[in-house]
C-alpha cells in the first residue's frame, strides 16, 4: 500500500516551521533583502524549534525526526525566503548528514553534536574559481606534515562562508592523481574557521538570495589535524557526491515551496487586479499560468516525497533525488517568471514578493548540479552509461524517534 498521509509528527513540524517563519521572518524579509543583510537571529530562532538538527538522530544532538521532516522544513522555509532553506541545505544536507554517514565517532561527538544542537553552524566547500560542475578541476591541495595536513586553496560561491564555524572541505592529497584527474586523489577535511590561515569574505555582486550569506574563503597554510580527515584519504570525491544527494533533496523540497509561494501570490493577485471589467483570474490565459503552477507544485512535491521515503528506508536515491531537484528547480523558475507575469508591472517592482522569488529561484537551477548536469545524469541512467554502485557508507535509514 502506498500511503501519502503525513504523520502527526510531520504535521506538527510543518505547522511550527510555518508559524515561526510567518511570525519572525515574513514581516522583515523585504527590508533584509533590500539591505542585502543576513540576520543571525534567524539561526537562533531555527535552533530554538530544533530545525538545525532535523533528521539527525537524538543520540547526536538532533531532533530525531525522519528525512521527510527535513523536506517539509525545507519546503516551509523556502515558501517565505530561499535564504532560510539554504541554511538547511548546507548545514544539515551537505554537512551534518555527511558526518552522520561518514564521520568517525570522535568527529560526530566533536562536530556533529554541537551542529545538530544549533550551537555551531556548518558549511560545505567544494566549488573554486575554476571548478564548479567540473569538481575534479579543484586546485586546493593538502600536504601531509607529521600528524597534520597543511591546506592551501580558495573556495568560492560558498553559502554561509562568513558565518559557519565548521566547513567540510575538499582538496587533493595525491598530486600524481591530480595530474591525471583521478578523483581517488581527493580527500575530505573538517576545517574550523578558527584554524590559523583561514579567512573569508562575502560575495559583493550577488543579485539573488540577498538576505542570505554567500562568500568565499581562503586557506593559507591551514594546519588540519589528521583526525579531521573524513572517511579515508581516497574517499573525498565520493563523500562530496554523497553530500550532494542530501543537499539536493533539501533544494528539491525548497524549490517546491517556492512554486507554492508563487502560486499563492498569483491566486491572491488574480482576485485583486481587474482588467476589462473582470478580475484577471477570469482570463483564460491567466488561469493557464496558475494551473501550471499547481501541476508543477504537486508533481515536485511527489518527487521529493519519494526521495525522502527512499532515504527513510535506507535505499540508494541518487537518481530519484537528482530528478526531484532538477524538476523542482526548473519548475520553480517557470513559476517565478509566470508569477511576475501575473502581477504585470507590479511584479517588476519590489512592492510584491514575486520579484524576490524570481531573483531567488535562479540560484537553485545552478547550484548542487546545474540543470544541464542533471539532464545528462538522467539520460545517462536511462542509456545505461551511469550506474550507482554500493558505497562503503550510506545514509542510515530512519529508525524511529
Ligand atoms: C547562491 C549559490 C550558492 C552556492 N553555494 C555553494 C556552497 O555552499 N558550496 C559549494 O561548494 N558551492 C556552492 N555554489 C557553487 C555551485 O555549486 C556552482 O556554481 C555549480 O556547481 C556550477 O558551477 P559553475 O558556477 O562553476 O558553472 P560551470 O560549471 O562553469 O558551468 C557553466 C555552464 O556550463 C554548463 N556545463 C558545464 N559542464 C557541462 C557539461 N558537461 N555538459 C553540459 N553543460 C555543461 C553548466 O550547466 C552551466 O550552464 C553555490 C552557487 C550559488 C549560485
Amino acid at each position: 500500500m502506498i500511503d501519502f498521509t503525513l504523520t502527526d509528527e510531520h504535521r506538527l513540524l510543518e505547522q511550527s516551521v510555518r508559524e515561526w517563519a510567518a511570525r519572525e521572518v515574513q514581516p522583515r524579509i523585504h527590508d533584509l533583502d533590500r539591505a542585502h543583510q543576513f540576520d543571525p537571529a534567524f539561526l537562533a530562532g531555527m535552533a530554538s524549534i530544533g530545525l538545525l538538527g532535523v533528521a539527525v538522530p537524538q543520540e547526536y544532538g538532533g531532533a530525531g525526526t525522519d528525512y521527510i521532516s527535513l523536506g517539509l522544513a525545507s519546503e516551509e522555509l523556502e515558501y517565505v525566503d530561499t535564504s532560510l532553506r539554504v541554511i538547511m541545505s548546507v548545514h544539515i544536507g551537505l554537512n551534518c548528514l555527511t558526518l552522520l554517514a561518514w564521520g568517525s565517532e570522535e568527529q560526530k561527538q566533536r562536530y556533529l553534536v554541537p551542529q545538530a544542537q544549533g550551537r555551531k553552524i556548518a558549511g560545505y566547500g567544494l566549488t573554486e574559481p575554476a571548478a564548479g560542475s567540473d569538481a575534479r578541476a579543484i586546485e586546493s591541495v593538502a600536504v601531509k606534515r607529521g600528524d597534520r595536513w597543511v591546506l592551501n586553496g580558495e573556495k568560492t560561491w560558498i553559502s554561509l562562508a562568513d558565518l559557519a564555524d565548521h566547513f567540510l572541505v575538499f582538496a587533493w592529497t595525491d598530486l600524481q592523481k591530480k595530474k591525471v584527474r583521478d578523483p581517488a586523489g581527493i580527500t575530505a577535511f573538517i576545517v574550523e574557521r578558527t584554524f590559523k590561515g583561514f579567512s573569508s569574505g562575502p560575495m559583493k555582486e550577488k543579485w539573488g538570495i540577498l538576505a542570505g550569506n554567500t562568500g568565499h574563503f581562503v586557506m593559507q597554510d591551514v594546519e588540519v589535524p589528521e583526525e579531521n580527515v573524513v572517511g579515508r584519504p581516497d574517499e573525498g570525491f565520493k563523500i562530496a557526491m554523497f553530500a550532494l544527494d542530501q543537499g539536493r533533496f533539501t533544494v528539491a523540497a525548497g524549490a517546491t515551496g517556492l512554486i507554492r509561494a508563487c502560486r499563492d501570490a498569483s491566486v491572491k493577485y488574480a482576485h485583486e487586479r481587474h482588467t476589462f471589467g473582470v478580475e484577471i483570474g477570469q482570463h483564460q490565459l491567466v488561469k493557464e499560468l496558475i494551473a501550471q503552477m499547481e501541476s508543477d507544485y504537486q508533481a515536485a512535491r511527489l518527487l521529493w516525497l519519494r526521495a525522502g521515503w527512499l532515504k527513510n528506508l535506507g535505499r540508494r536515491n541518487t537518481r530519484e533525488t537528482g530528478l526531484a531537484k532538477w524538476f523542482a528547480t526548473v519548475a520553480s523558475e517557470r513559476a517565478a517568471g509566470d508569477a511576475v507575469q501575473v502581477h504585470g508591472a507590479n511584479g517588476y517592482s519590489d512592492e510584491y514578493p514575486v520579484g524576490r522569488f524570481y531573483r531567488n529561484c535562479k540560484g537553485a537551477v545552478i547550484y548542487e548540479g546545474t540543470r544541464e548536469i542533471h539532464k545528462i545524469m538522467q539520460a545517462d541512467y536511462l542509456l545505461g552509461y551511469r550506474v550507482d554502485r554500493a558505497s562503503r557508507c550510506e545514509l542510515p535509514p530512519y529508525r524511529g524517534s
